[in-house]
Protein backbone atom coordinates (compact mmCIF):
# COMPACT_ATOMS: atom_id res chain seq x y z
CA UNK A 1 0.00 0.00 0.00
CA UNK A 2 1.30 3.55 -0.77
CA UNK A 3 1.70 5.66 2.13
CA UNK A 4 -1.90 7.03 2.90
CA UNK A 5 -2.92 10.48 2.29
CA UNK A 6 -4.94 12.03 5.16
CA UNK A 7 -6.59 15.75 5.63
CA UNK A 8 -6.37 17.18 8.83
CA UNK A 9 -9.27 19.84 9.65
CA UNK A 10 -9.25 22.50 12.35
CA UNK A 11 -9.57 25.95 13.21
CA UNK A 12 -7.28 26.41 15.82
CA UNK A 13 -3.25 25.78 14.30
CA UNK A 14 -2.46 24.21 17.82
CA UNK A 15 -4.85 21.24 16.99
CA UNK A 16 -3.27 20.93 13.70
CA UNK A 17 -0.02 20.87 14.89
CA UNK A 18 -1.39 17.67 17.57
CA UNK A 19 -2.47 16.03 15.14
CA UNK A 20 0.21 16.62 12.50
CA UNK A 21 2.71 15.70 14.87
CA UNK A 22 0.71 12.48 16.00
CA UNK A 23 -0.06 11.76 12.20
CA UNK A 24 3.03 12.74 10.03
CA UNK A 25 5.49 10.12 10.51
CA UNK A 26 3.25 7.21 9.02
CA UNK A 27 1.23 9.38 6.62
CA UNK A 28 1.38 12.16 4.29
CA UNK A 29 -0.64 14.85 5.78
CA UNK A 30 -2.34 17.76 4.71
CA UNK A 31 -4.11 20.53 7.05
CA UNK A 32 -6.89 22.57 6.40
CA UNK A 33 -7.60 25.63 8.88
CA UNK A 34 -11.45 26.31 7.77
CA UNK A 35 -14.79 24.47 6.67
CA UNK A 36 -13.99 26.35 3.06
CA UNK A 37 -10.63 25.59 2.54
CA UNK A 38 -11.22 21.96 3.57
CA UNK A 39 -13.79 21.10 1.00
CA UNK A 40 -11.62 22.57 -1.32
CA UNK A 41 -8.91 20.69 -0.33
CA UNK A 42 -10.44 17.29 -0.19
CA UNK A 43 -11.75 17.53 -4.01
CA UNK A 44 -8.29 18.72 -5.35
CA UNK A 45 -6.19 15.98 -3.39
CA UNK A 46 -8.74 12.78 -2.46
CA UNK A 47 -7.42 12.08 0.31
CA UNK A 48 -8.07 8.46 1.37
CA UNK A 49 -9.02 9.73 5.25
CA UNK A 50 -10.03 12.72 6.78
CA UNK A 51 -9.97 13.91 10.12
CA UNK A 52 -12.77 16.77 10.93
CA UNK A 53 -12.91 19.04 13.37
CA UNK A 54 -16.80 20.31 13.95
CA UNK A 55 -16.96 23.36 15.56
CA UNK A 56 -15.70 25.92 13.18
CA UNK A 57 -16.67 29.55 11.90
CA UNK A 58 -19.26 29.73 9.05
CA UNK A 59 -19.31 26.07 7.58
CA UNK A 60 -19.30 23.55 10.56
CA UNK A 61 -17.86 19.92 10.41
CA UNK A 62 -21.23 18.76 9.71
CA UNK A 63 -21.75 20.80 7.19
CA UNK A 64 -18.51 19.79 5.23
CA UNK A 65 -19.39 16.27 5.61
CA UNK A 66 -22.87 16.85 4.20
CA UNK A 67 -21.04 18.54 1.26
CA UNK A 68 -18.33 15.74 0.88
CA UNK A 69 -20.79 12.80 1.16
CA UNK A 70 -23.14 14.97 -1.71
CA UNK A 71 -20.50 14.65 -4.32
CA UNK A 72 -19.58 11.79 -5.95
CA UNK A 73 -16.30 12.02 -6.38
CA UNK A 74 -15.75 12.79 -2.41
CA UNK A 75 -18.63 10.63 -1.69
CA UNK A 76 -16.57 7.32 -0.88
CA UNK A 77 -14.08 9.33 1.98
CA UNK A 78 -14.25 8.09 5.25
CA UNK A 79 -14.44 10.64 7.70
CA UNK A 80 -13.88 10.93 11.50
CA UNK A 81 -14.68 13.86 13.63
CA UNK A 82 -12.64 14.87 16.14
CA UNK A 83 -14.16 17.36 18.52
CA UNK A 84 -14.86 18.43 22.36
CA UNK A 85 -18.39 17.42 22.02
CA UNK A 86 -19.48 14.30 23.96
CA UNK A 87 -23.23 14.53 23.77
CA UNK A 88 -24.52 11.30 22.90
CA UNK A 89 -26.71 13.83 20.61
CA UNK A 90 -23.27 14.79 18.63
CA UNK A 91 -22.01 11.98 18.02
CA UNK A 92 -25.12 10.52 16.46
CA UNK A 93 -25.38 13.71 14.78
CA UNK A 94 -21.31 13.07 12.80
CA UNK A 95 -22.77 9.26 11.89
CA UNK A 96 -26.38 10.41 10.25
CA UNK A 97 -24.31 12.85 8.06
CA UNK A 98 -21.93 10.17 6.87
CA UNK A 99 -19.29 9.70 9.84
CA UNK A 100 -17.50 6.33 10.28
CA UNK A 101 -16.35 7.61 13.59
CA UNK A 102 -16.12 10.24 16.42
CA UNK A 103 -13.08 11.03 18.65
CA UNK A 104 -13.23 13.48 21.28
CA UNK A 105 -10.57 15.62 22.07
CA UNK A 106 -8.47 15.65 24.27
CA UNK A 107 -6.45 13.71 21.73
CA UNK A 108 -4.94 10.53 22.85
CA UNK A 109 -2.05 9.73 20.38
CA UNK A 110 -2.33 5.64 20.44
CA UNK A 111 -6.19 6.20 20.26
CA UNK A 112 -6.04 8.27 16.42
CA UNK A 113 -3.21 6.29 14.90
CA UNK A 114 -5.58 3.11 16.06
CA UNK A 115 -8.16 4.40 14.55
CA UNK A 116 -6.86 6.13 11.67
CA UNK A 117 -5.48 2.65 10.98
CA UNK A 118 -8.47 0.59 11.22
CA UNK A 119 -10.56 3.03 8.64
CA UNK A 120 -7.49 3.42 6.69
CA UNK A 121 -7.45 -0.41 6.28
CA UNK A 122 -11.22 -0.92 6.28
CA UNK A 123 -11.00 2.04 2.90
CA UNK A 124 -8.22 -0.19 1.18
CA UNK A 125 -10.48 -3.41 1.34
CA UNK A 126 -13.76 -2.11 0.14
CA UNK A 127 -11.53 -0.50 -2.74
CA UNK A 128 -9.83 -3.17 -3.79
CA UNK A 129 -13.16 -5.55 -3.54
CA UNK A 130 -15.13 -3.27 -5.24
CA UNK A 131 -12.03 -3.19 -7.79
CA UNK A 132 -12.80 -7.25 -8.53
CA UNK A 133 -16.26 -6.97 -8.01
CA UNK A 134 -19.23 -6.28 -10.00
CA UNK A 135 -22.09 -5.69 -7.56
CA UNK A 136 -22.09 -2.48 -5.85
CA UNK A 137 -20.81 -2.22 -2.01
CA UNK A 138 -23.72 -0.54 -0.63
CA UNK A 139 -27.34 -2.36 -2.51
CA UNK A 140 -25.99 -5.38 -3.79
CA UNK A 141 -27.14 -5.21 -7.21
CA UNK A 142 -24.90 -4.67 -10.25
CA UNK A 143 -22.32 -1.73 -10.37
CA UNK A 144 -22.10 0.33 -12.94
CA UNK A 145 -18.88 -1.53 -14.28
CA UNK A 146 -20.38 -4.58 -14.40
CA UNK A 147 -23.34 -2.36 -16.50
CA UNK A 148 -21.46 -0.87 -19.05
CA UNK A 149 -20.23 -4.70 -20.02
CA UNK A 150 -23.89 -5.50 -20.21
CA UNK A 151 -24.97 -3.30 -22.41
CA UNK A 152 -22.13 -3.57 -24.14
CA UNK A 153 -22.60 -6.81 -25.19
CA UNK A 154 -26.23 -7.04 -25.38
CA UNK A 155 -25.90 -4.00 -27.91
CA UNK A 156 -23.56 -6.65 -29.82
CA UNK A 157 -25.65 -9.08 -29.62
CA UNK A 158 -29.10 -6.95 -30.44
CA UNK A 159 -26.79 -5.83 -33.27
CA UNK A 160 -26.16 -9.58 -34.80
CA UNK A 161 -29.88 -10.49 -34.22
CA UNK A 162 -31.56 -7.58 -35.18
CA UNK A 163 -33.67 -7.32 -32.47
CA UNK A 164 -34.88 -4.67 -29.91
CA UNK A 165 -32.68 -3.17 -26.74
CA UNK A 166 -34.39 -0.88 -24.19
CA UNK A 167 -32.86 0.97 -21.49
CA UNK A 168 -34.33 2.14 -18.27
CA UNK A 169 -32.81 4.99 -16.47
CA UNK A 170 -34.47 5.16 -12.92
CA UNK A 171 -33.70 8.24 -10.07
CA UNK A 172 -34.94 8.81 -6.59
CA UNK A 173 -37.11 11.78 -5.99
CA UNK A 174 -36.04 14.31 -4.00
CA UNK A 175 -33.37 12.20 -2.89
CA UNK A 176 -30.99 15.08 -1.47
CA UNK A 177 -34.23 16.07 1.30
CA UNK A 178 -35.12 12.77 2.55
CA UNK A 179 -30.69 12.71 3.38
CA UNK A 180 -31.23 16.41 5.03
CA UNK A 181 -34.06 15.05 6.84
CA UNK A 182 -33.75 11.39 8.10
CA UNK A 183 -29.81 11.49 7.70
CA UNK A 184 -26.99 9.97 5.62
CA UNK A 185 -27.48 6.10 7.06
CA UNK A 186 -31.09 6.03 6.64
CA UNK A 187 -30.78 7.15 2.90
CA UNK A 188 -28.17 4.16 2.79
CA UNK A 189 -31.18 2.05 3.99
CA UNK A 190 -33.63 3.86 1.73
CA UNK A 191 -31.19 2.56 -1.21
CA UNK A 192 -30.78 -0.64 -0.32
CA UNK A 193 -34.70 -1.11 -0.14
CA UNK A 194 -35.02 0.41 -3.62
CA UNK A 195 -32.45 -1.30 -5.28
CA UNK A 196 -33.78 -4.88 -4.19
CA UNK A 197 -37.20 -3.90 -4.98
CA UNK A 198 -37.15 -2.53 -8.34
CA UNK A 199 -34.00 -5.98 -8.89
CA UNK A 200 -36.75 -8.04 -7.82
CA UNK A 201 -39.64 -6.83 -9.96
CA UNK A 202 -37.49 -7.29 -13.06
CA UNK A 203 -38.06 -10.73 -14.18
CA UNK A 204 -37.32 -12.16 -17.52
CA UNK A 205 -34.22 -14.36 -17.45
CA UNK A 206 -32.31 -11.38 -19.63
CA UNK A 207 -33.34 -8.49 -17.94
CA UNK A 208 -29.94 -7.07 -16.00
CA UNK A 209 -30.19 -4.26 -13.32
CA UNK A 210 -27.88 -2.39 -11.76
CA UNK A 211 -26.53 0.82 -9.74
CA UNK A 212 -25.20 3.75 -12.09
CA UNK A 213 -24.30 6.11 -9.43
CA UNK A 214 -25.69 8.01 -6.08
CA UNK A 215 -29.13 7.35 -6.29
CA UNK A 216 -29.62 6.25 -9.82
CA UNK A 217 -30.25 2.82 -11.31
CA UNK A 218 -30.23 1.39 -14.77
CA UNK A 219 -32.37 -1.54 -16.10
CA UNK A 220 -30.95 -3.34 -19.44
CA UNK A 221 -34.04 -5.14 -21.22
CA UNK A 222 -33.24 -7.30 -24.31
CA UNK A 223 -36.00 -7.95 -27.16
CA UNK A 224 -38.49 -5.67 -25.13
CA UNK A 225 -42.11 -4.41 -27.37
CA UNK A 226 -42.60 -0.76 -26.44
CA UNK A 227 -45.75 -2.14 -25.12
CA UNK A 228 -44.11 -4.22 -22.64
CA UNK A 229 -41.62 -1.90 -22.03
CA UNK A 230 -44.09 0.84 -20.35
CA UNK A 231 -45.66 -1.69 -18.43
CA UNK A 232 -42.41 -2.98 -16.40
CA UNK A 233 -41.72 0.94 -16.07
CA UNK A 234 -45.37 1.37 -14.47
CA UNK A 235 -44.54 -1.83 -12.73
CA UNK A 236 -41.10 -0.44 -11.25
CA UNK A 237 -42.76 2.97 -10.13
CA UNK A 238 -45.62 1.16 -8.28
CA UNK A 239 -43.07 -1.23 -6.73
CA UNK A 240 -41.21 1.83 -5.43
CA UNK A 241 -44.36 3.10 -3.94
CA UNK A 242 -45.35 0.27 -2.39
CA UNK A 243 -42.40 -0.15 0.19
CA UNK A 244 -44.02 2.78 1.29
CA UNK A 245 -40.98 4.57 3.26
CA UNK A 246 -41.90 7.39 4.60
CA UNK A 247 -40.54 10.78 3.05
CA UNK A 248 -41.83 13.68 5.17
CA UNK A 249 -40.05 16.17 2.85
CA UNK A 250 -41.29 14.76 -0.73
CA UNK A 251 -43.78 17.10 -2.66
CA UNK A 252 -45.01 14.19 -4.97
CA UNK A 253 -46.12 11.86 -2.16
CA UNK A 254 -45.77 10.82 1.36
CA UNK A 255 -43.39 7.91 0.78
CA UNK A 256 -40.73 7.56 -1.15
CA UNK A 257 -41.00 7.98 -4.90
CA UNK A 258 -38.82 7.29 -8.42
CA UNK A 259 -38.79 9.06 -11.74
CA UNK A 260 -37.64 6.66 -15.28
CA UNK A 261 -36.98 7.22 -18.68
CA UNK A 262 -37.19 4.73 -21.24
CA UNK A 263 -35.42 4.12 -24.60
CA UNK A 264 -35.90 1.35 -26.94
CA UNK A 265 -33.93 0.93 -30.27
CA UNK A 266 -32.88 -2.01 -33.05
CA UNK A 267 -28.77 -1.31 -32.77
CA UNK A 268 -27.10 -1.11 -36.01
CA UNK A 269 -23.10 -0.56 -36.49
CA UNK A 270 -24.07 3.31 -37.34
CA UNK A 271 -25.12 3.89 -33.67
CA UNK A 272 -23.76 3.60 -30.53
CA UNK A 273 -25.09 2.22 -26.98
CA UNK A 274 -24.30 6.16 -25.33
CA UNK A 275 -27.09 7.42 -27.97
CA UNK A 276 -29.44 4.52 -26.10
CA UNK A 277 -28.41 6.14 -22.56
CA UNK A 278 -28.86 9.62 -23.48
CA UNK A 279 -32.04 8.85 -24.89
CA UNK A 280 -33.19 7.83 -21.75
CA UNK A 281 -31.89 10.07 -19.64
CA UNK A 282 -33.61 12.64 -21.60
CA UNK A 283 -36.99 11.23 -20.66
CA UNK A 284 -35.93 10.73 -17.09
CA UNK A 285 -35.63 14.19 -17.38
CA UNK A 286 -39.04 14.49 -18.67
CA UNK A 287 -40.49 12.49 -15.80
CA UNK A 288 -39.00 14.89 -13.59
CA UNK A 289 -40.49 17.66 -15.04
CA UNK A 290 -44.32 16.41 -15.65
CA UNK A 291 -44.31 15.83 -11.81
CA UNK A 292 -42.50 13.02 -10.43
CA UNK A 293 -43.30 9.39 -9.50
CA UNK A 294 -43.55 8.67 -13.08
CA UNK A 295 -42.00 7.45 -16.35
CA UNK A 296 -41.89 8.35 -19.94
CA UNK A 297 -40.72 6.25 -22.60
CA UNK A 298 -39.86 7.35 -26.24
P1 LIG B 1 -34.60 14.97 -7.92
O1 LIG B 1 -35.99 14.65 -7.45
O2 LIG B 1 -34.59 16.09 -8.91
O3 LIG B 1 -33.89 13.77 -8.42
O4 LIG B 1 -33.83 15.52 -6.65
P2 LIG B 1 -32.72 14.78 -5.77
O5 LIG B 1 -32.62 15.47 -4.48
O6 LIG B 1 -33.02 13.31 -5.72
O7 LIG B 1 -31.45 14.95 -6.68
P3 LIG B 1 -29.97 15.43 -6.33
O8 LIG B 1 -29.16 14.98 -7.50
O9 LIG B 1 -29.97 16.89 -5.99
O10 LIG B 1 -29.54 14.66 -5.05
C1 LIG B 1 -29.13 13.34 -5.06
C2 LIG B 1 -28.72 13.00 -3.65
O11 LIG B 1 -28.40 11.61 -3.54
C3 LIG B 1 -27.50 13.75 -3.20
C4 LIG B 1 -26.64 12.72 -2.52
O12 LIG B 1 -26.29 13.10 -1.22
C5 LIG B 1 -27.52 11.50 -2.45
N1 LIG B 1 -26.74 10.28 -2.55
C6 LIG B 1 -26.01 9.84 -3.60
N2 LIG B 1 -25.42 8.66 -3.31
C7 LIG B 1 -25.77 8.35 -2.03
C8 LIG B 1 -25.47 7.26 -1.15
O13 LIG B 1 -24.75 6.31 -1.49
N3 LIG B 1 -26.04 7.27 0.09
C9 LIG B 1 -26.85 8.29 0.49
N4 LIG B 1 -27.39 8.24 1.71
N5 LIG B 1 -27.14 9.33 -0.31
C10 LIG B 1 -26.61 9.37 -1.55
MG1 LIG C 1 -12.87 24.14 16.16
MG1 LIG D 1 -29.93 11.99 -9.51
MG1 LIG E 1 -32.93 12.19 -7.49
Amino acid sequence: MNQSRILIVDDEALNLEILHEILADLYSVTRAVSGAEALEEAQKTLPDLILLDIEMPEIDGYEVCKHLKDDPLTQNIPIIFVTGRVEVDDETRGFDVGAVDYISKPYNPRIIRARVNTHLELKHHRDVLEELSSLDGLTGVANRRAFDERLSSEWNRATRTNSTLALVMVDVDFFKLYNDHYGHASGDDCLKQVAKALADSLQREYDFFARYGGEEFVAVLPGMEEKVLQQTIAKMCMTVEALKIPHAESTVADCVTISLGGAIVVPTRETSASELIVQADEMLYEAKEAGRNRGKTR
